[in-house]
């Protein structure tokens, strides 16, 4: 591979950057941003496509072509290669040609934010830092510290003291530093800009950091790979803070411009109702927090999304579809995954599905209809608890 085959490019002025040159924001325009609205300034990486489109065999694909830290710095850990999955069941519930499922809750820590993780601290092994430090609701932290553990290097970790326990163990158990935050996501997240620019280490907070945008692409990279270099025609994405709608968005642009793809899928932007920031600023254009996100879908719950400009116009450059759904649709939906599927999601990952569920007339246009399921359901198990109830013991003498 080519070193440094990109440029980083500002989302909102368009300056070009040389690749250490920045590391978060657009210098210019991050001067504008305080915690507390989105983000402004996050950068893009900007490829040479036609290097890419030399280079690029489908007989032989090179995907490190589309990467933006080399693989001599790759953490040994194996993240995605999770499997696509063609679902007949769901096909027919939904009155739909083909429904597929990219399982990405089987990535290692159980969730897709593995991708973002994986290739910041990467980038980490590039600029030999030792300490990384990101604020989440749970995933993105549990991501990190797994490839932290396997990279050797510290995680230290901002999260709200409600994330479920399952996450928390797992940071833990990894080996992280955990900080609980007596506050909400947007809480942590600010903090953990704080204390990065007071004690320093590199910052993964989910858009701040670039190359989080940049590992969650390569989801839509390997869907092209496993529809033998096809793309579906819709791709229906839970969206909370709005970094994995944007990456989808990039993995499929960049795939567009090095001319492997015709036309990006349509790209559904799925939110919970009371977290719904980003599908109300694209309904009305004009940006407003969600005043109180309480959802039982943790990972999609958020105040402030960062990277709401970036998902405002990846959904409407694709078709400006957008729905949001109750937790009763979010926990009917798990239940219809798992028992029609074998699919146990998380309560964001299912909303994927309740989202489909409810626009399921807007998507009969499209042949192929991809639902991006993103997190474990082992992950929050106390939630679907709720619902459910044993059976009483039977003694041993019942059969
Ligand atoms: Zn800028």
């Amino acid at each position: 591979m080519i070193m440094g085959n990109f440029v980083y490019k500002c989302s909102s002025c368009l300056r070009e950057y040389k690749r250490d040159e920045v590391r978060y924001l657009c210098p210019v325009c991050a001067m504008d941003y305080r915690p507390g609205i989105p983000l402004k300034g996050v950068l893009t990486a900007k490829f040479d496509y036609e290097f890419i489109k030399r280079h690029f065999s489908k007989k032989n694909p090179d995907f490190s072509l589309f990467s933006a830290v080399e693989r001599q710095f790759f953490p040994d850990y194996p993240v995605g290669n999770t499997p696509l999955i063609k679902s007949s069941a769901l096909s027919s519930l939904l009155g739909l040609e083909n429904v597929l499922i990219k399982y990405d809750g089987l990535n290692p820590s159980g969730s897709l934010k593995d991708r973002a993780s994986f290739l910041v601290v990467a980038e980490s092994v590039r600029l030999k830092e030792e300490r990384i430090v990101c604020a989440s609701t749970g995933n993105a932290a549990s991501a990190l510290a797994a490839v932290c553990s396997s990279a050797g290097k510290k995680a230290v970790i901002f999260v709200p003291k409600t994330a479920p326990k399952a996450k928390l163990v797992q940071i833990i158990l990894y080996g992280a530093e955990i900080i609980l935050v007596d506050g909400t996501y947007d809480d942590a997240f600010a903090m953990s800009l704080r204390f990065t620019q007071k004690r320093g280490g590199l910052n993964r907070n989910t858009a701040y950091h670039p190359l989080t945008i940049e590992g969650k692409k390569t989801v839509s990279l390997e869907i092209f790979q496993q529809m033998n270099f096809e793309v579906p025609d819709a791709v229906v994405v839970p969206v909370g803070d709005g970094v994995i709608i944007s990456g989808v968005y990039k993995g499929f642009y960049d795939l567009k411009k090095a001319g492997l793809i015709k036309k990006i899928p349509c790209l559904v932007s799925v939110q919970a109702k009371s977290s719904n920031a980003i599908n109300r600023f694209i309904r009305s254009g004009r940006y407003s927090d969600s005043k109180n996100p309480r959802t039982i879908a943790d990972s999609i719950s958020v105040s402030t999304p960062s990277n709401a400009y970036m998902a405002k116009s990846a959904v409407e450059n694709t078709g400006n579809l957008t729905v949001d759904v109750s937790d009763d649709e979010i926990l009917k939906a798990q239940k219809i995954l798992a028992s029609t599927t074998g699919i146990f999601a998380e309560p964001s990952s299912s909303a994927t599905l309740a989202g489909a569920i409810k626009l399921k007339m807007e998507l009969k246009k499209f042949k192929s209809v991809l639902l991006l399921v993103t997190g474990n359901g082992l992950k929050d198990i106390d939630t679907p608890l709720k619902n459910i109830s044993l059976p009483p013991p039977v003694s041993k003498d019942w059969i």
